[in-house]
């Protein structure tokens, strides 16, 4: 078993202040394969000392030295990205070969990106010709407290650390508890690559504890957050008495409208996007709108996609989806499928309990419900497992209402081959995120969302801005630039 009991402060690995031990459990095993600690309130006071130390330096320094550090990252990255995969495997139970051709390459891609976001951003500009002594500084906002979960682990990750360093910022990194192995092991790339002392430090621990010390403490000054809902909100009112900047990227629970004129794949493709990471994405599309006149056909076709998924270990090679990632989350499911069946919901494929052979581990059946509406609980709540509702509608105006009737507004997908229609539709829906036709973004991108799924956007120049302020001078001196 692995020991990563020492947390990273103040460019060092240090042994907590308490011991206090908590087993990482591999999901597919449940079995413990490293241990951590959780820290104490005085292992997070060091580490935002240390941060606010760094800050004073760090915060000075030009673009160039900043790109100099984040080039040197990629490089570390990809040496030793078949580690990172292992890494995430073992925590949170992604396949190996998913692990190394989708999560553990977002790491080295949020680092590409945001190299070239930094390469084009303007941390000063003056942007009315008519008054060039005005001057729009963007300056870092201070010392950073990220807050990650288990899904998504380097990308949650990288999609804070980097646009932070790239920024200015100085930072504590607390990853989630469950999910700790990745982010210690990026911390050993950023000591590698020689991180000055105090800009980036590690302290694990869970959400009562280090989460909301650093949540409420007043010498932090943002905090970015990824993960549930509820400990968003929980997040923000502890921040409230401070007035640091927070930024939440939460659930969702994603409408794929599937128009009877969408092409043959369409149907096919949404189900293994639903159940890719054993549906542990917020941006999943976990309602299958279906127009009436293609229904039928399109529940056929879900429940055979369903059933031809299949389920294993996290270290087996091949196409399967791993176990969910903890208990909890296990328990969680099985939960609301049961609420499924019995608030009347048809179900075609999969169901209650482990799939076949697969009698230790976190394991789930891929499960299709139809005849599903949209007040039922499974349509309402988001269920982060490899569960799909499929509900059929009237018309456009039908599909649109049925869509945007949530709480949430992540991401939400649609398929239809008529463009004039795909434009419409996508203008309508209520959420940050629209993917037409199964495309997705490969450069720079804002990701985030409206109403509960949180505030803010992550990627990008818009990513770059959440760990900034911004200053307007007047009477610049600009004749000195
Ligand atoms: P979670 O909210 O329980 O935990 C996420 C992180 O927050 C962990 O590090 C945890 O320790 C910490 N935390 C928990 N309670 C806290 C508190 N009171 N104060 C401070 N920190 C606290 O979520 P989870 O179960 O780990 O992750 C799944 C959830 O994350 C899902 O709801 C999913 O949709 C959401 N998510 C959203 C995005 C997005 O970008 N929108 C991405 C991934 C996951």
């Amino acid at each position: 078993m692995l020991d990563k009991r020492n947390f990273y402060i103040n460019g060092k690995w240090v042994a907590p202040t308490v011991p206090r031990d908590l087993e990482v459990i591999d999901p597919s095993t449940e079995e413990p394969c490293a241990v951590i600690s959780l820290g104490d309130q005085a292992d997070t006071d060091a580490a935002v000392r240390a941060a606010r130390t760094a800050f004073a330096t760090w915060s000075l320094t030009s673009k160039s030295e900043r790109r100099g550090l984040l080039t040197a990252l990629l490089a570390e990255y990809k040496r030793r990205s078949g580690e990172m995969a292992e890494a995430i495997s073992m925590e949170m139970g992604a396949p190996i070969d998913m692990s190394i051709a989708q999560q553990a390459p977002t790491g080295d891609e949020t680092i590409e990106l945001f190299i070239q976001t930094l390469d084009a951003f303007e941390f000063e500009s003056a942007p009315w010709p008519q008054s060039p002594d005005e001057r729009i500084l963007k300056e870092p906002i201070g010392v950073c407290g990220l807050i990650t979960p288990w899904n998504w682990p380097i990308s949650q990750v990288a999609l804070k650390v980097i646009p932070a360093l790239a920024a200015g910022c100085t930072m504590v990194l607390k990853p989630s508890e469950i999910a700790p192995l990745s982010s210690l092991l990026f911390a050993e790339m950023l000591d590698a690559v020689g991180c000055p002392p105090g800009v980036f430090n590690l302290v694990n621990g869970d959400g009562p504890g280090v989460g909301s010390q650093l949540s409420s403490h007043p010498d932090v000054d943002m905090i970015s957050f990824t993960g549930s809902t509820r400990a968003g909100r929980l997040i923000s009112i502890a921040a409230a008495d401070s007035i640091k900047r927070v930024t939440l990227e939460l659930g969702g629970k994603g409408a794929n409208i599937v128009f009877a004129d969408a092409d043959e794949a369409a149907v096919k493709r949404g189900v293994r996007l639903m159940m890719n990471n054993t549906g542990q994405s917020c941006n999943a599309p976990s309602r299958m709108l279906v127009e009436r006149s293609y229904y039928d056909q399109a529940v056929e076709i879900a429940a055979d996609t369903a059933n031809k998924t299949e389920v294993g270990h996290s270290d087996q090679h091949g196409r399967h989806i791993g176990p969910l990632s903890s208990a909890a989350q296990f328990e969680k499911v099985q939960g609301l499928i049961e609420t499924g069946i019995k608030e009347g919901a048809r179900l075609v494929a999969g169901g209650l309990g482990r799939p076949e052979g697969l009698n230790r581990g976190f394991f789930c059946r891929p499960t299709i419900f139809a005849d599903v509406n949209n007040d039922m609980t499974i349509a309402r709540e988001e269920i982060f497992g490899p569960v799909l509702v499929m509900i059929p509608f009237e018309d456009e105006a039908d599909a649109i209402r049925i869509a945007n009737d949530t709480v949430y507004g992540l991401t939400n997908y649609l398929q239809t081959q008529n463009g004039e229609r795909a434009n419409r539709v996508g203008r309508a829906l209520r959420s940050g995120m629209v993917r037409i036709n199964g495309t997705f973004s490969k450069v720079p991108s804002p990701f985030g969302g409206y109403k509960q799924s949180g505030t803010g956007r992550e990627g990008g120049p818009w990513g770059m801005d959440e760990f900034l302020e911004v200053k307007h001078a007047t009477g610049w001196a600009h004749w000195h630039d």
